[in-house]
């Protein structure tokens, strides 16, 4: 911990930051391995951040938004090495973002993919940066209204979420050092995770559906949908772009799929 707040970068499975590291997107004066230290196991509805996409996937105390969430996202290879604290904080897929352009989220002022290509954008909270959120099991901990726990306080997962603003560009509300250790997960009636893909597998989602029931109430959120994971009330408060307005009508569909199916 005192490695982390003199300025360390923690590393867990190293998937996300390793290559950002190596392409010069993200720089550190030093990287603190957190393996050691980070939860790892799976309790009932507690799960260790340090717990991988590949032990979350088969376990069946974990509810089935959270397991096929976790089973659709990227290959078996970087399951076996991503955490669950680790996905919930990769940084953007936006291609703008990824060559470095001086784009509104790295603190310019204006988005390139929203005058550029932007096929695989946002159609929700997209008025100043319209990256879409790469985490299939952030949109599924969100349906599942989960809590999170740091080494200084515990939040619901959407309070983990931000969308940029003026005078601060991050898309978390994590501070300097702060380090994810558990995530409590409350048992739900049923739950289901249906994703839209460019390909059938290894590919991000253009559109995830997380739907959670509990108590006669339905939560639903979607990825690939916004810069941060996005809780739905209703599609038809959409504001898709010119190249995302296909998006909305997979939403559509896949809510329409979820809901059937809870
Ligand atoms: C090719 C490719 C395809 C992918 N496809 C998908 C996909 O389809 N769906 C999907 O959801 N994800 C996808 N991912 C993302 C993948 O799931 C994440 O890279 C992985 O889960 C990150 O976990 P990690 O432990 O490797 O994180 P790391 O790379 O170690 O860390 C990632 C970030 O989180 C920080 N961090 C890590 N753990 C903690 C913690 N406990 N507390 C605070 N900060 C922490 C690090 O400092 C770093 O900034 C893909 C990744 C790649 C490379
Ligand atoms: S969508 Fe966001 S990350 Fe991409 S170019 Fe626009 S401001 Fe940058």
């Amino acid at each position: 911990m005192a490695a982390l707040s003199e300025g360390g970068r923690a590393l867990a499975g190293g998937t996300e930051l390793v290559p950002l590291l190596k392409e010069g997107l993200v720089t550190a004066e030093r990287l603190v391995d957190v393996t050691g230290v980070l939860p790892r196991g799976i309790s009932g509805g507690t799960i260790g951040a340090g717990a991988t996409l590949a032990e979350l996937e088969v376990d069946p105390q974990i509810p089935a938004a959270l397991r096929e969430s976790c089973r659709l996202a990227a290959s078996p290879q970087l399951r076996n090495m991503g955490t669950i604290g680790g996905n919930l904080l990769q940084a953007t897929r936006c291609w703008y973002w990824r060559l470095d352009f001086p784009c509104y989220l790295r603190g310019g002022d204006r988005c390139h993919a929203k005058s550029g290509q932007h096929r695989e954008h946002a159609f929700f909270g997209n008025e100043l940066c319209a990256s879409a959120h790469p985490s299939d099991p952030a949109a599924a901990l969100l349906a599942l209204d989960a809590t999170i726990r740091t080494d200084r306080r515990e939040l619901p997962i959407a309070e983990l979420y931000r969308l940029p603003t003026a005078d601060n560009r991050s898309t978390t509300t994590l501070e300097p050092g702060e380090l994810i250790l558990e995530l409590e997960v409350p048992e739900v009636e049923s739950s289901v995770y249906l994703k839209a893909m460019d390909r059938k597998r290894w590919a991000f989602a253009l559109v995830g559906v997380a739907a959670a029931r509990v108590g006669g109430q339905t939560r639903i959120a979607v990825s690939g949908a916004a810069p941060i994971p996005w809780l739905l009330e209703s599609l038809d408060a959409a504001t898709p772009l010119p190249g995302t307005a296909y998006k909305v009508e997979i939403a559509r569909a896949l809510v329409d799929r979820a809901v059937a199916s809870l």
